[in-house]
């Protein structure tokens, strides 16, 4: 360094005065600060002194935009959460008037509890640009939890931090096959061997080509320990040597919120792809499902598994007589009893089709069923429905024998209904 040109440090003073925008010293135990120059923008920005912390606050509203809690990243600032001993730099947007500036600020601690702040207010058209595209990086920051890059070739990753406060990409020490193996455990249990897979070097060299990107979906934990749904993203690299050259960017978003919503949109439609439309009750093809399954269960368990078939007697008089509309209340009317007749027997009703209603009765015998039956055709005899006055109802019962397929079960608790019709309706028969 040319000795002539280092000057002295009151000159230095004198430089910085000239230099700086704004220089502030701050009193953080006393919670108060004082403005010792300012000029361009800051005149308007900064009052002289007063409260620390108000401060703060104001500077933080104008670099977020918002009212919000100061996070962390300010908390530092604060003397009641903790002294502030490191020394702090970021490059900030300050708004006046809805004018956006670029701030650079530097907080330098002379001791414990006194601070001085520089402000400097930097070239608009130099850095606004670069700061919209530091805010959209914090965007994306935000909604990625985590960014690594990893080497397959080397076995090598190393973590990238895009801030304000450095542009040096971090550097871990672990390898990739080693960091796997530790990030596995914060998986969902179930998700661990899909994690597994995705995760495998092998598998990630076959399947992603460069320049290529692949993801899935799992539960992880995050800091504070709770699952959250995550999209677990690897982006291979573009490259000339694709031979050896096995470099990909891995991030993990968190897709929660969205998530959880689609499932329970996901849900909501399946319910409504269950359901038959008229009745409410489920819907052919569900009683259908649900049909072959206690056909399954029967066979496979000791368990006694019934069905029962429904049939509305002389239906098509309700229709000649009041018209489709009032056939088509009555339907919903005896759907609606079936469902409270049979909501606490542990079993599924839907609607076979027109004016024909499945149970499905788990844990129930012959015996069992043709009760559950009977106390029904008897209530319905009994109720009184709108316009249509008493309609009734027969039945067809069986229970699931043992080497039952799904059509031998079915035609058994057909035959069961038409003896019923057969000797005059308005009654129940089992085979
Ligand atoms: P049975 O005692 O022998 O069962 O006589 P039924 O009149 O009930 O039987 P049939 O099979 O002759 O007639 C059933 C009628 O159910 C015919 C059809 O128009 C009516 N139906 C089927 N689906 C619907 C519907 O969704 N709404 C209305 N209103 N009627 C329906
Ligand atoms: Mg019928
Ligand atoms: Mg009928």
């Amino acid at each position: 360094m040319n000795k002539d040109t280092v000057c002295s440090l009151n000159e230095a003073i004198d430089i910085l005065n000239e230099k700086i925008d704004a220089l502030l010293i701050v009193d953080a135990s006393a919670d108060s600060y004082k403005t010792l120059s300012k000029k361009g923008m800051f005149n308007d920005f900064l009052d002289d002194s007063g409260s620390y912390k108000e401060l703060i606050e104001k500077l933080w509203f104008h670099f977020n935009d918002t009212m919000d809690k100061i996070t962390e990243d300010y908390q530092v600032f604060i003397p009641t959460f903790g002294k502030f001993t490191g020394k702090y730099s970021r490059r900030l947007k300050v708004l006046v008037n809805e004018v956006p500036h670029a701030i650079q600020m530097t907080i330098y601690p002379i001791d414990e509890n006194n601070y001085i702040i520089i402000l400097d207010e930097l070239d608009n058209s130099e850095y606004m640009k670069d700061f919209f595209t530091s805010e959209k990086v914090t965007t994306i920051q935000n909604t990625y939890l985590f960014s690594m890059y990893i080497d397959l070739f080397r076995d090598t990753t190393s973590s990238l931090s895009i801030t304000e406060i450095s542009d040096e990409t971090v550097h871990s020490s672990v390898k990739y096959s080693e960091w796997r193996h530790m990030i596995v455990n914060m998986i969902w249990p179930d998700d661990q061997a899909l994690f597994m897979e995705r995760t495998d070097p092998e598998y990630l060299k076959k399947n992603i080509m460069p320049g290529r990107t692949s993801s899935f979906d799992c539960l992880m934990q995050n800091l504070e320990g709770k699952y959250i749904w995550v999209k677990l993203i690897f982006s291979r690299s573009e490259t000339n040597n694709s031979e050896e050259d096995f470099r990909y960017v891995f991030m993990v978003q968190d897709i929660h919120e969205n998530s959880v919503q689609l499932m329970s949109t996901l849900k909501k439609y399946e319910e409504l792809a269950s359901k038959d439309a008229l009745t409410d009750v489920f819907n052919h093809g569900r009683i259908e499902t649900e049909l072959y399954n206690a056909v399954e269960i029967a066979g496979r368990t000791d368990r006694a598994v019934s069905m029962i078939m429904f049939d509305i007697d002389y239906f098509k008089n309700v229709n000649d007589t009041y018209g489709h509309a009032v056939g088509d209340m009555t339907l919903k009317h005896f759907a609606y009893m079936l469902g409270k007749h049979f909501k606490k027997k542990n079993s599924v009703i839907g609607r076979w089709g027109g004016e024909e209603f499945v149970a499905v009765c788990y844990d129930a015998d012959e015996q069992k069923a043709f009760a559950y039956a009977e106390e029904f055709r008897l209530a319905m005899e009994k109720e009184e429905c709108k316009v249509a006055g008493t309609v009734t109802c027969s039945a067809g019962v069986t229970q699931i024998k043992k080497g039952d397929d799904f059509g031998k079960a079915f035609d058994r608790m057909d035959k069961a209904l038409y003896n019923a019709k057969s000797v005059g309706r308005n009654c129940v028969r089992s085979l």
